[in-house]
């Protein structure tokens, strides 16, 4: 048995290019090792994805998605894909369950956060470090807490942890926000937000739990202790490439290249979302990403299988 399409990666935009290329008839699977979902699933309210005019949680946005994708028959396999190897045209990939056959692949394995590396951040990692304030926030009611960042991600959950603490400081290394104005605007005027700026932490200190942040400010060199139980790392994302086979082309920072197309440089891979190599990274992009790399599969197939149909869904 040969899939038409097989998604690795069941974020936006793996479930975006599942409903397309399901609904569009073909044979589909959509892999995910994890939860369903991505990234976006500890997004306490998605704010700008259009038609939900009151906001949604990730979670709900993404369940409605996969409730939508296999009503259209694509197949939910949770399984973790340990390898991605071609056969002629043919794409295989690896399970520990065994193999599977597709004669195109779409990559949705998205991104992660970044670690700040810096000493004591993996130790108390789960202990005080935390890179989801919607997951941990709640634990630090009326304490203060601290965000690392200047970017969407730290200010949005900045604005987020204001509801449950007393007081946030938020640490940027800069003396200016990366952040969207819209968002900064709304930091700005919050009262429960202090910045700290042209700072980072180079240190994490703490026995069992985080108690101290070491800072450095990088204009004046003053190191500072800041007494704190919880702080928030949100200093971007790296790609989730290390199945990427050696031929797949990426950017130095190792996301994918693809044309308008969603088409890497090897025929019939494709790259949606996160994981690609794009100005913006937004749900709303991920699965415009999605719906145009299963629209593409599809005239792939057509183009370069003479028995498209014979095996898959199309019979
Ligand atoms: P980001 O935009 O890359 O911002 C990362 C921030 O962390 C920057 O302010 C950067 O400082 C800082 N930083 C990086 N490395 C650092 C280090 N080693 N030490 C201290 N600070 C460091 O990442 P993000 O905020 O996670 O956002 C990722 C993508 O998702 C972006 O495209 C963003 O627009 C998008 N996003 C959108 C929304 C939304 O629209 N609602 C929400 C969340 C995320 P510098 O500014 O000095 O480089």
């Amino acid at each position: 048995m040969i899939y038409d399409v097989i998604i690795i990666g069941a974020g936006p935009a793996g479930l975006s290019a599942a409903i397309y290329s399901a609904r569009g008839g073909l044979k589909t699977a959509i892999f995910e090792k994890a939860i369903v979902g991505g990234q976006i699933n500890v997004t306490e309210e998605v704010e700008n994805y259009p038609g939900f005019e009151d906001s949604i949680s990730g979670f709900e946005l993404t369940a409605k998605m996969r409730a939508q994708a296999e009503r259209f028959g694509a197949e939910f396999v949770e399984e973790e894909i340990t390898a991605i190897g071609l056969d002629g045209l043919c794409k295989v990939i690896e399970t520990p369950e065994g193999k599977h056959r597709a004669k195109s692949l779409i990559i949705c394995t998205g991104a992660h956060p970044r670690r700040l590396n810096v000493p004591g951040e993996e130790r108390l990692t789960g202990r005080g470090v935390s890179y989801c304030a919607t997951c941990d926030g709640a634990l630090y009611r009326d304490k203060a807490v601290a965000v690392i960042g200047g970017g969407d991600s730290a200010v949005e959950e900045a604005l987020f942890l204001t509801r449950f603490v007393k007081k946030v400081y938020l640490i940027h290394r800069r003396d200016e926000l990366r952040a969207q104005k819209i968002i900064q605007e709304r930091a700005f005027k919050n009262p429960k937000i202090e910045f700290i700026w042209d700072t980072v932490v180079q240190e994490f200190h703490g026995d069992k739990r985080l108690e101290k942040l070491e800072l450095v400010n990088r204009k004046t060199h003053e190191i500072s202790m800041l007494e704190m139980e919880a702080a928030f790392v949100y200093v971007g994302i790296l790609p989730n490439n290390e199945l990427l086979e050696s031929r797949i082309e990426l950017d130095d920072a190792g996301f994918v290249y693809t044309n308008e197309n969603m088409h890497t440089n090897v025929p019939g891979i494709y790259a949606a979302g996160d994981i690609r190599h794009t100005v913006l990274r937004q749900v709303v992009t991920a699965t415009s990403d999605g719906a145009v790399a299963a629209w593409s599969a599809e005239k792939w197939i057509i183009e370069n299988y003479d028995d498209f149909g014979a095996e898959g869904a199309h019979q």
